[in-house]
């Protein structure tokens, strides 16, 4: 709960003693000042037009408007005198509820643009390319079914020569409304008609082509245009290749997710891409030409002499292609590793004895380390029999 609430009398600017007609004249009033619908995206309307449908929720509600009278907004903060668990009337639409209590302001409207064009609802897919698509951008083709207009009924779904009926549950609206209780009391909502769905016409004889539906289903070729950059997970839209739009609204889209396969090497993160590249103990000792294998292909790059393993070094700009900018790229970081011969011929054994000789002479260190080991072990035993 928010700051301090204000007195449900004082929101809809009323006496206390107000009875059901005045209380709702005055929500009435407010409503249709602050509606969503005649101020869109005012957040400020919006909050007052919460406020005073939260104020007639309640006292237009003769049980709940003598809780409130005793407690004030406690009754309704859960515990209290209300013993209803708590009412938290901030998270609910109140629009939506109320929108038939002034159905003759704004239902009416409502009701004609859902029967008026509307875009039809957008289709999704996917499509698996490599590493190096994504990054560079390529095209693809992919196979949909898509709905089209039927050319036997023109769409509308009833057999040539017959008409569609007005449906007799809705008289054609669409729409029906539904009283319900809640705890609000009785409200009433209002529904897309079950006979129609909405349509508000009903087909008795149906068109045999598309069985009533109106459109006929066909596999088509689509090409999907990918741009460089791309990352997995990300989405193409193309636009007006979904389901067919409503009463000659347009069709909707195709979003067409990329789902981007691993590359055996590269690993990417943004626009940076991350690998490791071999190098042999010479070549990090003595530095010197490495080939590195980039998005680009194999490019050169000049090892420091005294390299250790796992530097990390930066080819800048060998990575992938900002998906805003493909001019912009992002860098390649390469970590060294320095590898360690696994079988050394005759030859190589003897010279890396000779280096190791001429670089501090370990081979020999550890032999000299382990004969003195044994020599006092045995000095030791001789001790101990001299000590019987
Ligand atoms: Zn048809
Ligand atoms: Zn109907």
């Amino acid at each position: 709960m928010a700051e301090q609430k204000r007195d449900y009398y004082e929101v809809l600017g009323i006496d206390k003693s107000a009875d059901d007609a005045t209380i709702k004249k005055a929500y009435r009033k407010l409503a249709k000042k602050y509606h969503p619908d005649a101020n869109p995206g005012d957040k400020e309307a919006e909050a007052k037009f919460k406020e005073a449908s939260e104020a007639y929720a309640v006292l237009s509600d003769a049980d709940k408007r003598r809780q409130y009278d005793q407690f004030g907004h406690a009754a309704f903060e859960g515990g209290a005198g209300a013993g209803a668990g708590g009412f938290d009337f901030s998270g609910m639409d109140m629009g939506d509820i109320f929108g038939d209590i002034f159905g003759d302001f704004f239902g009416g409207g409502r009701r004609q643009q859902s029967n008026g064009p509307m875009k039809g609802a957008n289709l999704r897919t996917s499509v698996r390319i490599k590493f190096e698509e994504a990054a560079f951008g390529c095209t693809k083709e992919i196979e949909m079914v898509l709905k089209d207009e039927c050319p036997t009924c023109k769409g509308s779904g009833a057999k040539p020569g017959t008409s569609k009926k007005t449906c007799g549950k809705c008289g054609g609206k669409g729409k029906i409304v539904v009283t319900q209780q809640s705890f609000f009391g009785t409200v009433q909502n209002v529904t897309t008609c079950p006979d129609c769905n909405g349509s508000g016409q009903i087909i008795t004889d149906k068109c045999v082509d598309c069985h009533g539906t109106g459109y006929i289903a066909k596999k088509k070729r689509i090409e999907v245009s990918i741009p460089a950059g791309i990352d997995d997970g990300q989405a193409v839209r193309i636009r007006e290749k979904g389901e067919p739009g409503i009463n000659g609204g347009p069709r909707g889209d195709l979003l067409v997710e990329v789902r981007v396969a691993p590359h055996p090497i590269f690993q990417r993160r943004n626009t940076d891409i991350y690998s490791s590249a071999p190098i042999s103990f010479a070549q990090a000792a003595l530095g010197g030409e490495a080939i590195i294998d980039t998005l680009d292909g194999k490019v050169s790059y000049e090892v420091k002499p005294g390299t250790q393993t796992d530097t990390r070094i930066r080819l800048r700009g060998k990575g992938v292609p900002s998906l805003r900018n493909k001019d912009v790229r992002g860098d390649h970081y390469v970590t060294l590793v320095v590898q360690v011969p696994k079988s050394l011929n005759k030859e190589a054994k003897e010279a890396l004895k000779k280096f190791d000789e001429a670089t501090g002479n370990t081979l020999k260190a550890a032999t000299e380390v382990k004969s003195e080991k044994k020599k006092g072990f045995k000095d030791k035993i001789k001790d101990a029999f001299e000590d019987l």
